[in-house]
């Protein structure tokens, strides 16, 4: 099972952003951490777990730990093993994890190491803005199991990260990533963003060489989408992106990275071998999460909860949830829309395994019309190609 845990503070609100997040709540940062504290403790018990897996279950990677468990009595450390809810990724996202003070960090996986079985080879990211990444925090976070860095860089381009109101400039970046790579860690991912308004594709090419440069284990480079609610929406309301310029730019990006040995896994995400994100693609196999913080998503049997968007409310109330069903015909779009962002696509096999029922004709008659130069059909397997993956929102709306 993976576990995600949401810190909503920030440094500064960048302009495109409406992740929930805020930049003049600082002071609101230990009543939340003590809120998110009880939501971890709540999460984490396996009592929880069976829960929201009380009711029919198509996928459930973890049916054995709850069988052990419903055999224990469910009691803390009842039997001879530990009786506690496996954890094989820990994802601490936002919003700046590392904006907040470590000590915060440091009392979140210590609370989490000893209400969840982490496994051995757990991967633990955290993510990182430039400007809030010190010596002294990466050291902290090594010594406490954090061994993933994901980091916000967004563009090399100062003028760029003026126009997204990002909160550091590229030799900020720079000097972090160093800070990050001489403290010792060796799994560190770079995000940027493309498709900014006046970019055009030899203007982002020249920051994707500057990550390249500093040869991170992982870099993911996304589309900018302009949220309603965002400053960006009003400044760039008339704006019209220039289709066949962002064609170059995600065509030129998977050439660039690919001949730089970052091999593409999802529509968005390049790594080296053996860097792809574990807790990422948890979510497009359909693994079963836990979300942990202000409007966090977990995910379980058949059922997707979401905790409390409102920052006072999650504060005062942090069990607080929405729980949404999840029927039999959910997930199998679900298995074709999370499962074609990966590279590697789906396979039909996999789903019969999955649904015990034929893969449908009328899915793959959609796949076989848009192929060859829009899906690769292989062995039962169906994934986009580097064009598809441009029209993928338009090919998929044909399985809602
Ligand atoms: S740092 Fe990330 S979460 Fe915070 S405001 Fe900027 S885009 Fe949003």
């Amino acid at each position: 099972m993976e576990l995600y845990i949401h810190i909503p503070f920030c440094k500064q609100k960048c302009l495109y952003c409406d992740f929930p997040s805020w930049d003049s709540c600082a002071d609101s940062i230990p009543d939340y951490i003590d809120a998110l504290k009880k939501d971890l403790v709540n999460s984490l018990e396996p009592s929880f777990v069976r829960t929201l897996r009380s009711e029919n279950n198509v996928r459930n990677s973890l049916s054995g730990a709850s069988a052990a468990n419903n055999r224990s009595g469910c009691g803390k450390n009842g039997g001879a093993e530990p009786n506690l809810v496996p954890i094989e990724t820990v994802y601490i996202g936002g919003g700046t994890p590392s904006f907040i003070d470590a000590s915060y960090i440091e009392e979140i996986m210590e609370l989490v190491k000893s209400r969840a079985k982490i496994s051995e080879n757990a991967e633990i990211t955290l993510e990182a803005n430039p400007c809030t990444v010190t010596k002294e925090k990466a050291q902290r976070y090594l010594a406490c199991g954090i061994n993933r860095i994901s980091m916000g860089v967004q563009s090399f381009n100062d003028g760029e990260l003026r126009l997204l109101g990002r909160a550091h400039d590229a030799a900020a970046a720079h000097k972090a990533f160093y800070v990050l790579r001489e403290a010792g860690f060796n799994n560190i991912s770079i995000d940027l963003i493309h498709g900014l308004p006046g970019q055009t594709a030899p203007d982002f090419l020249a920051s994707l060489d500057k990550a390249i440069d500093l040869a991170p284990e992982h870099i993911s480079a996304y589309g900018l989408i302009i949220e309603a609610g965002t400053p960006f929406n009003d400044i760039y309301a008339d704006w019209e992106p220039d289709e066949d310029e962002q064609v170059r730019i995600y065509t030129h990006t998977v050439e660039r990275l690919e001949s730089s040995e970052y091999f593409q896994y999802e529509i968005s995400n390049f790594a080296k071998r053996g860097f792809e994100s574990r807790h990422n693609l948890g979510y497009w196999i359909g693994e079963e999460y836990l979300g942990c913080g202000l409007g966090a998503t977990g995910y379980a049997g058949s059922k997707r909860v979401t905790k409390e968007k409102k920052l006072e409310e999650y504060i005062s109330n942090p069990l607080k949830s929405y729980t949404e069903h999840i029927t039999a015909e959910d997930k199998k779009k679900e298995f074709i829309f999370l499962g074609m962002r990966r590279k590697s696509g789906i396979n039909a096999v996999e789903y019969e395994k999955i649904f015990k029922e034929e893969f449908p004709e009328n899915y793959k008659k959609i796949f076989k019309k848009y192929s060859p130069e829009y899906v690769t059909v292989e062995n039962n397997s169906y994934r986009f190609t580097v064009q598809g993956f441009l029209v993928s929102n338009t090919i998929l709306s044909e399985f809602m």
